[in-house]
């Protein structure tokens, strides 16, 4: 049985002040036990989800980390630092990270291996643009960007992950992908990971991202290979965040 996940990604938004008043309306929900949530705040703002976090049901997390473990890399945040805060996960491969800061495949895996060896859950984000939908090699894309994970170091990094498919085109753009294109993606990936360890796919959690807001998270999550969703604008407001939670805690799959 997968346990439902639901992160938000705050991207760079948020102030103290702004960020202090949306996890307090969190917390005084009951989030439950069905549904772990996550929440991935800007690094400036990690400590101060922690202390408000602090004996909560919710856990917080990174958007990215280095690919280096130690030294003279300004501006970078190792994952044992991440540990030492109490991150248990943290995003890498974020196509915005891939796109505009050029991240490529084997980068995203060299993060993922950081974070399993310092015992975090790296959640991989995987996508493909339009332009690779509409010319029908949306697969191929997502294969190539799970390639590193498929054998060596990254096949016993994959079996300590979390998948998010966001395709880039629904990622910001109030466009999702139709419940059974997430689906059949979601299938897709499942089946690739499959080829490393049948177990490993059928227990590893696959969750979708790109524009899900209330709307649309019963249809998406209610599809047998989607386990949970990757929510960027709207987990910026309490109430349509709140709102996707329950509807993966009332869910009967
Ligand atoms: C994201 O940032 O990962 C994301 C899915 O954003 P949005 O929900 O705004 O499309």
């Amino acid at each position: 049985m997968r346990r439902s996940l639901i992160i938000g990604n705050w991207k760079m938004n948020g102030s103290q002040a702004t960020i202090v008043s949306l996890v307090e309306e969190l917390l005084l929900a009951d989030v439950g036990e069905d549904v772990e949530v996550v929440l991935c705040p800007s690094s400036p703002y990690l400590y101060l989800l922690k202390t408000q976090l602090h004996g909560s049901d919710i856990a917080f997390a990174a958007q990215d980390v280095s690919e280096f473990e130690v030294g003279a890399y300004t501006g970078e945040a190792s994952a044992s630092m991440l540990l030492d805060l109490g991150c248990r996960y943290s995003l890498v491969g974020h196509s915005e990270r891939r796109e505009l800061f050029a991240e490529s495949d084997e980068q995203v895996a060299r993060k993922a291996l950081r974070l399993c060896s310092a015992g975090l859950t790296p959640v991989v984000c995987v996508g493909e643009s339009l332009s690779e939908r509409e010319a029908g090699d949306a697969e191929r894309v997502i294969a190539q960007q799970l390639a590193p994970f498929l054998e060596g170091d990254g096949a016993d990094v994959l079996k300590k992950s979390v998948i998010a498919y966001e395709p880039v085109w629904a990622i910001g753009t109030g466009q999702t992908a139709t419940p059974d294109q997430a689906q059949a993606m979601h299938a897709f990936i499942r089946g690739t990971i499959a080829v490393v360890s049948p177990e490993l796919a059928r227990d590893m959690r696959i969750i979708y991202g790109g524009s899900m807001k209330p709307g649309n998270a019963g249809e998406l999550l209610s599809m047998p290979d989607i386990d949970g969703g990757l929510v960027g604008g709207a987990s910026l407001k309490a109430k349509d965040f709140l709102a996707i939670i329950d509807t993966v805690k009332y869910l009967v799959k």
